[in-house]
């Protein structure tokens, strides 16, 4: 068995491990890099690997930092199937041709307005590159067992978001299992990630590996006292999220704070991401998934206004009435949340709540660390609205609950991997399973390949 560490290896985002096992190269992810420029800059750069010598590419969630350069692998020559779980499949869709709709309008921008540093611009992929890998991802049913050659595939859920999994690798009694991102023991929509299982090689996240979440769950108090002092001063408050994953946790929350009289009943609540209103839908569809009540689903967006269009979008950002504006993108990086940004940041009556992972780099982290001003199109835009994270409202286990679900494997893996973190968060995360679990663990380089 060979690995190699092709991505998320010294970092959060671009999650891409590349298996050898039972003559079969299985890409595990396919993810992009976000956040630093130095980062960014990799997605340009082509895999270390002929994509055309790829057999398979097996898909743990679809978040964009673990689907989203998919396109570009396909558009290099890629030619194999992509195995993902069937809620995996619906949402890569909505966020791979947004990702792709996001990366032509910043072109298309860049050119117009010459604030690229190349000659000119181009997008990392169109839509229609999306198109094509979309169209070869194959769904999986957790629990099913799919034979990529001689080698054993099989999904488990693992909480986190609508549709992500774990992946087992088995070939002639060998297990590698990946975690992908783990979820939350009592996450607001999706229930506890499930044991993982048997492993002799273990990959495993560390997004929140040198981090505790609060304990209890104080979002929703500390949301709603946002809400009403903002109300009360006449601002709006701005809820960059996750159009997938975050914005519906948001819209759960907001509503049980209305039902609770919390919040005013009559506040007007806008989603203004086309790209959520797409992922609701899905959410709705899949709602066996989830452990919301599926009455309580079902009524997720009643009262809920939905922008329509760009033109409405700026209409809100221009208005000056009290409001909750949930807009994508989650960090702040690109999409119609920038013209409320830009909008609602000067207003000290405003206040921006983040509610999800800041990678390091990117303008929500920027703004959480306190940045005075932050740049938007090209330009400076001064805040002075105030800016919160929303703590213990994360899609991702904290260290404690890691180690707690890594317990449950039966014997302790040959050799485990921590994948998927700052480094810092990443070697906390090694030392604790090392001193705590007595397993053999080590932090790979980005790059780097091991023969097991
Ligand atoms: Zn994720």
């Amino acid at each position: 068995m060979q690995i190699q560490f092709l991505g998320a290896a010294d970092t959060v985002t671009g999650s891409r491990h590349l298996v050898t096992l039972g003559g079969q190269r299985i890409l595990l992810d396919c993810g992009m890099f976000q956040g630093y420029k130095v980062l960014r800059e990799r997605n340009w750069a082509p895999l270390q690997v002929a994509p055309r010598e790829i057999d398979a590419v097996v898909l743990s969630h679809a978040h964009l930092d673990h689907s989203g350069w998919l396109p570009r692998l396909v558009q290099a020559g890629f030619r194999g199937p992509i195995h993902a779980s069937t809620a995996t499949r619906d949402l890569a869709e909505v966020l791979l041709l947004d990702s792709a709709h996001l990366q032509e309008e910043d072109t298309r921008r860049a050119n117009r307005y010459g604030f690229s540093h190349h000659a000119k611009a181009l997008p990392l992929y169109n839509r229609a590159d999306a198109r094509r890998a979309i169209a070869k991802i194959v769904p999986l049913a957790a629990g099913r067992r799919l034979a990529i050659g001689n080698v054993e595939v099989t999904l488990t859920p693992v909480g986190h978001l609508l549709g992500a999994s774990s992946v087992a690798l088995t070939h002639e009694g060998r297990t590698l299992v990946f975690s992908g991102d783990v979820g939350r023991q009592h996450d607001v929509l999706m229930p506890a990630p499930l044991p993982l299982p048997q492993a002799d090689v273990l990959l495993v996240e560390s997004t929140y590996g040198n981090r505790s979440h609060p304990s209890g769950d104080t979002a929703p108090a500390e949301l709603a006292r946002i809400v009403r002092d903002t109300v009360h001063r006449g601002g709006k408050v701005l809820l960059p999220a996750f159009a997938v994953g975050r914005a519906q946790a948001l819209l759960l929350l907001l509503q049980r704070l209305k039902r609770a009289g919390e919040i005013p009943d009559t506040l007007p609540v806008f989603l203004d991401s086309p790209m959520a209103s797409l992922a609701t839908a899905l959410y709705i569809r899949h709602r066996r998934l989830l452990r919301v009540p599926q009455r309580e689903i079902a009524t997720l967006c009643d009262g809920v206004r939905i922008v329509a269009d760009a033109t409405q979008s700026q209409r809100l950002a221009a208005s000056r009435y009290p409001a909750v504006i949930i807009s994508a993108s989650g960090m702040a990086t690109g999409g119609r949340v920038l013209h409320h940004l830009k909008a609602l940041a000067p207003g000290p009556q405003n206040h921006i709540v983040f509610a999800g992972f800041q990678v390091g780099g990117s303008r929500g982290a920027h703004l959480v660390a306190g940045a005075t001003q932050v740049k938007i199109h090209g330009e400076y835009v001064p805040v002075r609205a105030d800016v919160s994270a929303l703590e213990g409202f994360s899609g991702h286990a904290d260290a404690d609950e890691l180690l707690a679900w890594l317990r449950l494997m039966p014997r302790k893996p040959a050799q485990t991997y921590v994948v998927h973190g700052e480094p810092e968060a990443a070697d906390t995360l090694r030392l604790r399973i090392q001193d705590e679990l007595g397993w053999a663990v080590r932090v790979p380089q980005h790059g780097e390949q091991v023969t097991l």
